[in-house]
């Protein structure tokens, strides 16, 4: 598996408006970066480059947030 980072919290990022996953940064070796969700690699993901959250927030608008409502009410 490659490696990958979390976005911090306090950055602002939409989450995916198919899944409501908050989106994880992925380098992909001597290609770039890619903003992707996490949980299917058939959503939407970045082109690889640069991090661009900007192009991932204008392709996942009216995100349903589901990950931030789970991790409010769930106690683990
Ligand atoms: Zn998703």
């Amino acid at each position: 598996m490659r490696g990958y980072v979390n976005i911090p919290g306090s950055v602002d990022c939409n989450c995916c408006k198919v899944c409501g996953a908050r989106p994880i940064i992925v380098l992909i070796k001597d290609i770039g970066y890619v903003v992707k969700c996490p949980v299917d690699d058939s959503h939407y993901r970045t082109h690889p480059g640069l991090i661009d959250i900007n192009d991932w927030n204008i392709h996942n608008t009216n995100c349903i947030n589901h990950a931030e409502e789970k991790s409010i009410f769930s106690f683990h």
